[in-house]
């Protein structure tokens, strides 16, 4: 596993990428890795534009959220800490306001089996928190807790955006890209006609095949496919 000062550097890597390619404005969004062993999360701070974001702001925080170091932490981390608790396979969370995965949001629908890449999220769909929630909430927190459940590595939040979570930062910064693509995707086809769904059987196809190909080969070998 590489070091805190190497995440650091990475996380700001990502972010500005998050932001270069248009899955966040302004100071929204925000990006996390934990270190269960060290008892510490990092995450970016609160109120930093990505293009001025060094690895030295970079929060540090243990995982009761008090804060060891850096600026101030991003005020969703009550968010983050709590995916971490519940899910252990779960070593980073990038949440974004991707304008697609957030149009659905507004319109309250969840993404349907609409395309295999979809199966990257554990399931036949990726959901959508069941009520709206106040950002920077202990009550958003828990619905997005509760959303993702032990199964799932994406959600959107209603009126809001959407989380995308993985073992390592570039999946999870991956799937938050996939995301988006499938929003788009369903967004265009809510607009001009009705979905042919992948059925159950399919989808489980394509789980079958990210099982023996594992995650990342699986985002590569949708690049391909
Ligand atoms: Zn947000």
């Amino acid at each position: 596993m590489k070091d805190l000062e190497q995440t650091k550097v990475a996380i700001v890597d990502i972010a500005r990428r998050m932001w270069r390619e248009g899955l966040v404005r302004g100071t929204a969004g925000n990006i996390s890795c934990v270190f269960r062993n060290l008892n510490v999360m990092l995450i970016t701070p609160t109120g930093v534009d990505y293009e001025r974001l060094l690895p030295e702001h970079i929060s540090v925080v243990d995982l009761d959220g008090r804060p060891i170091g850096g600026l101030s932490p991003s005020s969703e981390t009550f968010m983050h800490l709590g995916i971490y608790k519940k899910r252990s396979d779960v070593n980073t969370v990038v949440h974004t306001h991707s304008q697609f995965a957030a149009v659905l949001s507004i319109l309250g629908h969840e993404i349907p089996s609409v395309h295999y890449m979809v199966a990257l999220f554990g399931g036949d769909k990726i959901s959508l928190t069941t009520t709206y929630q106040l950002y920077g909430s202990q009550e958003l927190a828990m619905e997005t807790v509760k959303g993702l459940g032990e199964q799932y590595y994406g959600i959107i939040l209603r009126n809001h955006g959407a989380v995308a979570v993985g073992d390592k930062l570039s999946t999870a910064y991956s799937r938050a890209v996939v995301l988006e693509e499938m929003a788009t995707l369903y967004y265009y086809v809510l607009a001009t006609g009705q979905p042919n769904l992948l059925t159950h059987v399919q989808m489980d196809e394509m789980k079958a095949k990210l099982g023996t190909y594992g995650l990342s080969n699986g985002l590569a070998l949708a690049d391909e496919g």
